[in-house]
């Protein structure tokens, strides 16, 4: 099972398809926010611009702004929560180059002109928009990579032009703002990677089954779904074992549902060190459980339940060993149209080996 680790605060590799599901929504969903503010603010700054700018400069600039908004808008219209990371990387790539092409753009022309007073000051606060967009990243929930990824090219671009721009005024004034601007990228960084561990323990708590910590039913329907859209996909075997414990009320029955409770919690213990990765345990009902084996034909789930029955599931307070009725499905060996197809199936089964006397596995009709 998945237990969280300090490296998936650098790396993303080792995410849970949830988490990462999770993630890549939060993030299209922010950028999208992101993208109206800047849509509709970038035009209307227009109107400080003319009243400070020659009207030459004024309108170079009102031309970059619309079209900087009309790649917002199509940032807006084009990228929606899917879940799917590759995707939100494209949407935060785009949210970050629109707005670093206005900066270079702008801050180009604005140099070739020589500006004093009021003017100077709005001016300056072009030099600025490299600062703003670093301090956004603070809001999204990145990896440290992640974080590096968009911040590197934005900070050696501006690396890039205070080295050219060392003229007359020497090299420390640009230098200066440089060291502020990596100083600030690391406090954001800092900022969104502890969003990241913040999400990673509420996703991983609403994901879970309090009792036994294994994944709940809804958070295993959900995998479920991934899992059996990954298999389609790829047209790759997907198995699934519908345990069921036997006589489990008797214990309750003899010793109590808090002596009940501490058998749930071993048997999931047990099963859940005896899985491979990659494999999701969730806990259907009180004393029922699927397990989740993507990329694993009919055969290979036979052997991976059966070497879970020779471990065993634990003992009763009597100390006699805990057996289980047990199902297993296939997407290919069964035909099965969708994930909901495939529980049926496995839990069909778990019945027949109740009927033919527990203790036993049922994997074909
Ligand atoms: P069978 O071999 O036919 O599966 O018998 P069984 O007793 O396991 O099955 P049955 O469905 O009749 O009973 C399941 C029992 O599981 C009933 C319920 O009290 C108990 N149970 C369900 N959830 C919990 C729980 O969270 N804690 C405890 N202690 N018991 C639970
Ligand atoms: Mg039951
Ligand atoms: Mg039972």
């Amino acid at each position: 099972m998945n237990e969280p680790r300090p490296g998936w605060l650098a790396f993303s590799r080792e995410h849970s398809p949830l988490l990462t599901r999770r993630r890549a929504m939060l993030v299209v969903n922010r950028v999208r926010l992101f993208a109206v503010l800047f849509a509709v603010v970038t035009p209307l700054w227009s109107v400080v611009d003319f009243l400070v700018f020659p009207f030459s400069l004024w309108g170079s600039l009102a031309l970059m702004r619309l079209l900087a908004s009309f790649a917002f808008a199509f940032l807006l219209a084009g990228f929606h929560p899917r879940g799917n990371l590759p995707n939100a990387y494209r949407a935060l790539a785009m949210l970050f180059f629109i707005p670093t092409a206005f900066y270079i753009g702008s801050h180009t022309l604005l140099t070739s002109y020589h500006l004093t007073g009021f003017s100077a000051a709005i001016s300056a606060g072009y030099a600025f928009l490299p600062f703003v967009l670093l301090s956004g990243l603070s809001i999204f929930p990145l990896t440290l990579l992640e974080n590096l990824l968009i911040a590197s090219p934005i900070l050696m671009a501006q690396g890039a032009s205070a080295f050219l721009a060392q003229g007359a005024s020497g090299w420390s004034p640009f230098a200066g703002a440089f060291w502020l601007l990596v100083l600030i990228t690391g406090v954001s960084m800092l900022a969104g990677i502890s969003q990241l561990a913040f999400m990673i323990a509420l996703v991983r708590q609403a994901n879970r089954d309090p009792l036994t910590g294994v994944f709940s039913r809804k958070s295993g329907e959900e995998m479920l779904d991934l899992q059996f859209n990954i298999a389609s996909r790829g047209n790759s075997p997907m198995a699934i074992a519908f345990i069921d414990l036997d006589h489990f009320k008797s214990i309750n029955d003899s010793f109590g549902h808090e002596a009940g409770d501490q058998v749930l919690i071993g048997v999931t213990e047990i099963i859940g060190a005896n899985l491979r990765r990659g494999d999701t345990l969730a806990r259907w009902g009180g004393e029922e459980f699927v397990v989740i084996m993507p990329n694993t034909d009919l055969p290979q789930a036979e052997a991976a339940v059966a070497r879970l029955r020779a471990i065993g599931f634990g003992m009763r307070p009597n100390n006699l060993s805990i057996t289980a009725s047990i199902g297993i499905a296939e997407r290919i060996a069964d035909a099965s149209a969708d994930w909901k197809a495939l529980v049926e199936i496995a839990d069909q089964r778990m019945y027949r080996a109740k009927q033919g006397g527990r203790d036993r596995v049922v994997s074909t009709d």
